[in-house]
């Protein structure tokens, strides 16, 4: 299911430009157009899902395809070594600014924690 009001639908869809890094039947990767490290790249399910807090029980395969993209775009990016950090955020005070499920793999530099 695409939603035709979701930029990283139509970013699925090819009908806006992104860096892709990684497409497959059910996954596409991408460069993130601000990014916050060397390496910034947006995993994604090409089907509508607004969050991690909308998948389901069933979703187990597409999620651990998701993060099995997201390995490998870091071995990819030459990051798998020195350590890498995927994140998603969910709502509002985590600061989730596009309704797509969307992970952030974030790596080339050093990362503090806590998260801001
Ligand atoms: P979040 O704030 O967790 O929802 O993450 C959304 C991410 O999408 C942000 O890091 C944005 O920089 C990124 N972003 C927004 N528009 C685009 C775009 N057209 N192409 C690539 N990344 C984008």
């Amino acid at each position: 299911m695409v939603s035709p009001d979701c930029l990283f639908c139509r970013i699925a869809a090819g009908e806006l430009p992104s860096s892709q890094v990684h497409a497959d039947d059910q996954v596409i990767a991408f460069r993130d157009i601000a990014p916050k490290a060397p390496v910034h790249v947006l995993v994604i399910p090409r089907r509508h899902i607004p969050s991690a807090a909308d998948l389901a029980v069933d979703d187990g395969p597409l999620l651990s395809r998701m993060v099995a993209v997201a390995a490998e775009v870091a071995r990819h990016e030459g990051i798998a070594d020195s350590g890498y950090r995927i994140v998603t955020n969910v709502g509002a005070d985590a600061g989730q600014s596009v309704a797509h499920l969307h992970l952030h793999v974030l790596g080339g530099r050093r990362m503090t924690w806590p998260p801001g």
